[in-house]
């Protein structure tokens, strides 16, 4: 076997990674901590004679876990591990072990998309949204328990893991977070992996191992996947495509693949449309504003007046009805007009500039004209509507994230003090009692006080907009890199699209914590 890397220092992340059984053992302890939440949500709603109808809602193990903690913790995560918990997910684990060892069919060439994604991102947002799972622990531990039967019946049929591929909220969402995260995986030396036969990193491995007790000889296999995605670790561009689960990590006999911090956003700016991954960025945005906006009414409400015109002059409209038409049109529609508008002025600009080219002679013939002229491919500076809706879209993300962040900051900070109280009470009921009823304790209060909690909050949305305007130079100079003089007008309106949200992020906030006072 070629020795590698014997000189190399590896980082502690590395090394704690390569701890025998240390993965493993954190995602049983993730799936069991998830049977958990289940066992003590399951039958547990209301309580008798309490007449608030949600009373367990941040009282209850399930409940707080999975809304308070756990889907706030992971957007903030992104901050320093990437998207890392993927990487311990008690799901994409499960689905990895039922792929492997079950009927390992192909998934349909004709899903391979985010349609399902998109799908499936809406419906448990507009469900929590509309049905209020979030504040009832039965119905939690139902969505729970959903997802694990989803995992385990694709897991059943298809090889690789598709849940995680194609479908999965969480991964589309710190896939795209992830773009400008800090964690990502590398090859430590590509020699060794143009040299190596068997790709165990594609492939996966089988070992044998001998057990001998006296006279009696007990053999037993162990088989690793290798990359439930599909991946080729060692040929990955656009590295948010891998969920850092680490199969090819631990699976390399050369111990050639570790993982590294990085700067400055490589994963933004990208060299071919991503339509399906711009859809999800935009339907993101559209679903996270709705939410931020909330807390200013008056700014929400004319954001959805066309909305609600609408469904006045249609009519007939049941309330579910009207609440998921809002749900469309506010998440969906508006958003994808949105980033659509700016696409399209953009491609508007791009095509003016490429009309005006000056050419008096030969020569003058920009050198990318001149290889399409001789039909040589399409010039980098007139990239189509997909590649500047992908543009637009990915310009976007860091504010998207910052302005999750903000959300998920206020609520970890007006919740997070009822965490030990859990433990104690894993069903909530007592807790709640004590609280409301017997008033034995007091009410958990803040963190961080609202005259600094405001300026945070302030200075993590101018944050977001900075790094968008990087986002959207890094974007532009790639995707309109033969022409400065259209990559700076493509520049100046993915400013002007981030600024616009980066105004009512920023007047939302104003209004709600400095004006309001939360
Ligand atoms: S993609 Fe989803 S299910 Fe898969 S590992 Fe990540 S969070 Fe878990
Ligand atoms: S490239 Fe490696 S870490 Fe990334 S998804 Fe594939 S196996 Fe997992």
């Amino acid at each position: 076997m070629m020795k590698i890397g014997a000189n190399k220092k590896e980082t502690l992340l590395n090394r704690l990674m390569r701890v025998p059984f240390l993965l493993s053992g954190i995602r049983m302890l993730s799936l069991a901590i998830l049977l958990v939440m289940v066992y003590y949500s399951y039958n547990y709603r209301g309580i008798n004679g309490v007449s608030v109808s949600d009373p367990l809602m941040y009282t209850n193990i399930a409940t707080f876990l999975f809304w308070v903690l756990w889907l706030m913790v992971v957007v903030l995560s992104v901050l320093l591990f990437g998207r890392m918990w993927c990487t311990i997910c008690p799901l994409g684990w499960l689905h990895g072990v039922f792929s492997m060892n079950c009927l390992k069919k192909d998934y349909p060439a004709g899903l391979k998309n985010n349609f399902l994604l998109i799908v499936f991102t809406f419906l448990v947002l507009f469900g929590a949204m509309s049905l209020n799972v979030h504040r009832f622990p039965d119905m939690t531990a139902k969505l729970i328990l959903i997802f694990l039967i989803i995992v385990i019946i694709l897991g059943s049929i298809f090889k690789k893991r598709v849940f995680c591929r194609y479908m999965c909220p969480i991964g589309g969402m710190l896939g795209l977070y992830s773009r400008t995260g800090p964690v990502e995986l590398y090859v430590k030396d590509n020699n060794i992996c143009g040299k190596c036969a068997n790709t165990q990193c594609i492939n996966g491995d089988t070992k044998w191992y001998k057990l001998t007790m006296k006279k009696a000889v007990l053999m037993y296999k162990t088989e690793k996947d290798g990359c439930p995605l599909g991946l080729v670790p060692n040929d990955l561009e656009d590295k948010s495509a891998c969920d850092l689960c680490m199969n090819c990590f631990e699976v390399c006999p050369y111990k050639n693949l570790n993982v590294r911090y990085r700067k400055g956003m490589p994963d933004i700016a990208v060299n071919r449309p991503q339509v399906g991954n711009a859809l999800f960025a935009v339907i993101l945005m559209g679903l996270v504003s709705i939410n931020f906006f909330k807390v200013f009414p008056k700014l929400r409400g004319g954001i959805m007046a066309p909305a609600d015109y609408l469904i006045a002059v249609i009519g007939g409209f049941t309330a579910p009805a009207a609440e998921l038409f809002k749900a469309i049109y506010g998440s969906v529609l508006l958003p994808l007009l949105f980033v659509g508008a700016i696409s399209y002025v953009t491609l508007l600009i791009t095509r003016a500039n490429i009309m005006t080219v000056d050419i008096s002679k030969e020569s003058d013939i920009p050198k990318e004209l001149a290889k399409v002229k001789k039909g040589a491919g399409a010039a980098p500076d007139k990239p189509g509507f997909a590649a500047l809706f992908t543009a637009a879209a990915f310009s976007l993300i860091p504010l998207i994230f910052s302005a999750h962040i903000v959300l998920a900051l206020v609520k970890l900070n007006t919740k997070l003090k009822y965490f030990p109280y859990i433990f104690m009470d894993p069903t909530g009921v007592k807790t709640y009692l004590s609280f409301n009823v017997f008033k034995n304790f007091e009410q958990p209060g803040v963190i961080i006080a609202l005259a600094q909690l405001k300026w945070i909050i302030t200075a993590v949305i101018a944050a977001g907009f900075a790094f968008s305007l990087i986002a959207a130079k890094k974007i532009t100079d790639t995707t309109m890199q033969s022409s400065a003089k259209i990559g700076k007008k493509g520049f100046a309106v993915f400013a002007a699209a981030a600024l616009i949200m980066a105004v009512l992020y920023l007047l939302t906030v104003y209004n709600w914590l400095f004006v309001m006072g939360m």
